[in-house]
């Protein structure tokens, strides 16, 4: 956690900045030396036509049609990026309409031909990798390599869903009776709308438009209002590579409006979601009276099982990544780190001397490993569950409290003794903060890690290939790295059981989302 003085001045310095220049604000002269040079991030941005703050429907940029705007803030300064469109009801339901006039010829295209538009997309974000990467830091504040890496990694879901165009195959079943013939076809599902999170503000869209429009499904996308720049960026390419107006549209704003016109439309087939529980759960519930296709990505409590016979060093830094990547938001991160007796005290020794070297700070300054919490209500939550675990017996190694750095800066925290009457071993954490709990027995280790009504990631960590087969069948959970902290990509599977939720993303099985199976049995085929 090396800061220097003058980055904790400039950072402090930002919150009164405001020279404006469209629609995007610059930073200040003290801001630029932490080498947050807004200035020429807006610049580049702005010359490749990837800085936009409109909706997009039916292929136009649009304001809302009231003229209102929400403001975007740089979680690391408090500033304002930008004013984008705050869309509701209307809007959203001309992008339901467009999409709809749009299903029918994306959906005729060939495989192939909607195939090479993907591609296309993704050469384009490929291309737009630095500064895709820098509009993430900007809005959501992970650092500028982790966020550059998000880029890669949520245009790898967009080449692999434009090869997987091609691979949508049916069935020929042997028929039940002689003069029948019985077939399976794949078949898009329709209008799609897509709600998504600002923890990866672009990979949790690709992943969802990627096999939609593979499939000849066609997208109404609501990025979170707190991170929708990345999603305006990402579709201004999408328009360049080809993709036809209303195929995809983007409106962001009144999120509970933009959810009911989504939710209550006929035409809009399937709701795929990836945000919290709560939500997800109210999004499942909207989505009955029309019966629509859902898939929901929620909240996780991921355990780290460190048995005693595990290769320390591999734990530690499996640990570490699985529990700070993206400072502790994300619904993978791991929530509780189950230790076994005989390693509990050289571990939580060796995993807080990791913790100790992670380095807080801007995302856009060299050397930063950790960003600041995306608001502070975030950072609120996990004061509260410190202090419940606190109060409950657990003691603090390391971190503990708000960083000096100010604004939603968190210090990267490891607390030991933590037990289950404590709320942080119940609930998402989505911060740096990892709680060390003790076990005895592999069984004890199985039974803590499933008594949670989530049940998304969980990792352990053990030398015995028998123990690792023992424990990740017993596992109630969608997702197992066994000695590997970072396991997701887009050629696995990814998605929960339990309330953590429904249908799986990335890979072949990806696809199936968002296909129908239509049955065809041909009578009257022994005729002459
Ligand atoms: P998080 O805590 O990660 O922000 P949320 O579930 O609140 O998770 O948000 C995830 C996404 O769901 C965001 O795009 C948010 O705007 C959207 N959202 C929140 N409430 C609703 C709602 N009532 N209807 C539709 N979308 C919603």
């Amino acid at each position: 956690m090396v800061i220097g003085a003058a980055a904790r001045v400039a950072i402090g310095g930002c919150r009164k900045l405001v020279s404006s220049h469209t629609s995007l604000l610059l930073v200040s002269s003290q801001c630029r030396q932490m080498s947050m040079d807004a200035q020429s991030v807006s610049e580049k941005l702005r010359s490749s036509g990837l800085l936009r703050t409109q909706g997009l429907i039916g292929g136009k940029w649009l304001d809302s049609y009231d003229n209102k705007t929400i403001k975007v803030n740089n979680p690391a300064t408090g500033e304002i990026i930008a004013d984008v469109a705050c869309m509701g009801t209307k809007e959203t339901n001309d992008a339901i309409a467009s999409s709809y006039e749009a299903f029918t010829s994306w959906s005729r295209l060939t495989a192939g031909e909607r195939s090479k538009v993907l591609r296309r997309w993704y050469d384009l974000l490929i291309a737009h990798k630095e500064e895709l990467g820098q509009l993430i830091t900007l809005e959501q504040g992970k650092p500028l390599k982790e966020a550059i890496g998000e880029v890669a990694y949520g245009a790898s879901f967009i080449e692999y869903y434009a090869e997987e165009a091609k691979r949508v195959y049916g069935d020929i079943i042997p028929p039940n009776l002689s003069d029948r013939r019985l077939l399976v076809l794949k078949q898009p599902v329709g209008v799609v709308g897509a709600i998504t999170p600002w923890n990866f503000p672009l990979a949790m869209i690709t992943r969802k438009v990627g096999p939609a429009l593979a499939s000849g499904c066609t997208v109404v996308v609501k990025p979170s209002e707190l991170t929708p720049l990345t999603a305006l960026a990402a579709a201004e390419l999408a328009l360049q590579a080809g993709v036809p107006p209303g195929a995809l549209n983007v409106v962001m704003g009144n999120a509970p409006e933009i959810g009911d016109a989504l939710l209550t439309s006929p035409q809009v087939r399937k709701i795929t979601f990836t945000g919290s529980t709560a939500v997800g759960k109210k999004l499942m519930a909207a989505a009955a009276p029309t019966v629509k296709k859902v898939s929901l990505e929620l909240g996780g409590n991921a355990p780290s099982i460190v048995f005693d016979d595990a290769d320390l060093d591999v734990a530690v830094k499996g640990t570490l990544a699985a529990k700070f990547r993206n400072s502790g938001q994300t619904c993978v991160c791991a929530n509780r780190v189950l230790v076994q007796d005989g390693i509990y005290d050289k571990f939580a020794e060796a995993f807080s001397e990791a913790v100790q070297k992670l380095e807080v700070g801007d995302g856009f300054r060299d050397g930063t490993t950790q960003g600041p919490l995306i608001n502070d209500a975030a950072v609120q939550k996990v004061e509260t569950f410190v202090q419940d675990a606190v109060s409950k017996g657990a003691k603090i190694i390391i971190g503990g409290k708000r960083h000096s750095l100010g604004m939603t800066f968190y210090e990267p925290t490891v607390i030991r003794d933590v037990s289950d009457n404590m709320i942080m071993s119940k609930e998402e954490i989505f911060g740096p903060v990892a709680p060390l709990i003790r076990f005895k027995t592999e069984e004890d280790a199985i039974r803590i890690a499933n008594d949670t009504i989530a049940g998304l990631a969980a990792y352990i960590f053990t030398n015995s290939v028998q123990r690792s087969w023992r424990v990740f069948e017993a596992l109630e959970y969608g997702l197992v790295g066994v000695n590997e902290g970072l396991i997701s990509t887009e050629v696995a599977p990814f998605g929960g059981v339990k309330q953590s939720g429904l249908g799986r993303e990335g890979s072949k099985y990806g696809m199936d989302e968002y296909l129908e199976i239509k049955y065809v049995c041909l009578g009257d085929m022994n005729r002459h």
